[in-house]
């Protein structure tokens, strides 16, 4: 039987364990039940499992049968296991059982199609060398990618190359995009508080207006991009929350706004923050506010390297078809903690789609989102073709 032969067959079981982990959604580093359940699937299969990296992270080894030719060489498969606090509203039999819990970004799917590559691949151990199957907690936003490589990921199990892959509802399933160099954006968190001095709504000279010196910061961080920044290259500032004041006729001591910054590239990054601090104090000290600024960097830009980015587009061709693989598609300015894991070793991350007639297309992250079930054994599939492509 063929790997794809394999997986349709494990098809139902997949969708099993993924509708159990959609009912059960857990948030990042909190994810106990799910990787109880990963653990316990891994050791019912013969496969050696790792608790507790980096929290609730799980890593099953799987050795392969065959003899080594020139070295024993490592990859690493990962999956991520957290859920959103949002609320879910499509109503569907597996839908969250808890309120303010939800898989809206997939990845009990992504979490279901490791499962059901390594289940294929200790059946077969066809292949020479190991594969390391990492179950990370806590991609969204909390780095739980970088919490496992802090407790020891790659020096406890050494990899020569890694791979990852995350669903995306815009493009036909059937289709993968797989870019060239960066696939994500870098994210990084900020807050400014303008301090200025409250005043009666009557008497805005006796005080120092935050308001008014918010609104000029907003605007000074939105000309930030399009006026400092090279035009050919990309940076969004977006500013998510303003909160400021208690009354119409007080002018507030302080207004907050925090937001986001994306970038491509690292070089751009690290030019942002700079003029970002100096646009922000600027614009405040106009109104003679002062501008506290609180500057978060979080995730890198993901970039897949040039190897390993040409494997995974064989990997996905032998699933989809040549025809089937979108080839450097324009980079996405989400972002993803897999970049920290592409940071320390060789890899790439592809994206597969899950958009059919007749299923309307909703966004991850939306309360009426569903991971697509029909991805299971594509996703896993490529995973597992993955290792005969690298340890064959
Ligand atoms: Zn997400
Ligand atoms: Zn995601």
């Amino acid at each position: 039987m063929s790997l794809r032969d394999r997986l349709d067959a494990l098809h139902p079981e997949m969708t099993a364990w993924r509708r159990d982990f959609h009912a059960h959604p857990e948030l990042g580093f909190e994810e106990h039940r799910t990787s109880a359940k990963v653990a316990e699937l891994l050791e019912s299969w013969g496969i050696e499992v790792h608790r507790g990296l980096g929290g609730t992270g799980v890593v099953g080894v799987i050795r392969g049968r065959k003899a080594a030719t020139g070295g024993n060489r490592a990859i690493g498969l990962r999956a991520d296991m957290d859920a959103l606090p949002m609320t879910e509203a499509t109503g569907l039999p597996h839908a969250s059982q808890t309120a303010n819990r939800m898989h809206a970004c997939g990845h009990d799917g992504h979490t279901a199609m490791l499962l059901g590559a390594a289940k294929v691949l200790a059946e077969t151990r066809d292949f020479a060398g190991t594969v390391n199957l990492i179950f990370q907690p806590a991609e969204e936003g909390l780095a739980g990618a970088k919490a496992m490589m802090d407790d020891g990921l790659f020096e406890k199990f050494p990899c020569d190359a890694i791979y990852g892959i995350h669903n995306e509802p815009h493009l036909e399933l059937g289709k993968a995009w797989v870019h060239d160099g960066t696939a994500l954006a870098a994210i990084d968190y900020f807050s400014v508080v303008i301090r200025g001095k409250s005043s009666h709504g009557a008497q805005p000279h006796r005080g120092i207006d935050t308001v008014a010196a918010s609104a000029a910061v907003v605007a000074a961080l939105n000309a930030l991009p399009s006026r400092r920044i090279d035009a050919l290259e990309s940076a969004i500032v977006s500013i998510g929350q303003i909160h400021g004041g208690t009354s119409d006729i007080v002018i507030p001591e302080t207004v907050e706004l925090r937001g986001s910054v994306r970038t491509l590239k690292t070089s751009v990054r690290d030019q942002v923050e700079p003029l970002f601090r100096e646009a922000a104090t600027n614009a405040a000290q106009a109104y003679g506010a002062t501008a506290e600024i609180e500057y978060r960097r979080a995730y890198p830009p993901t970039i897949n390297t040039p190897e390993e980015t040409e494997r995974a587009h064989q990997g996905a061709a032998a699933v989809l078809g040549e025809a089937g693989v979108v080839r450097n598609p324009p980079p996405i300015l989400a972002g993803e903690d897999f970049a920290f894991m592409l940071e320390k070793v060789p890899g790439a991350y592809i994206l597969f789609g899950t958009k059919e007639e007749g299923r309307p297309v909703i966004s991850v992250h939306n309360p009426l989102y569903d991971f697509n079930d029909k991805l299971l054994p594509i996703g896993a599939s490529y995973l597992a073709s993955m290792v005969e492509r690298e340890l064959g």
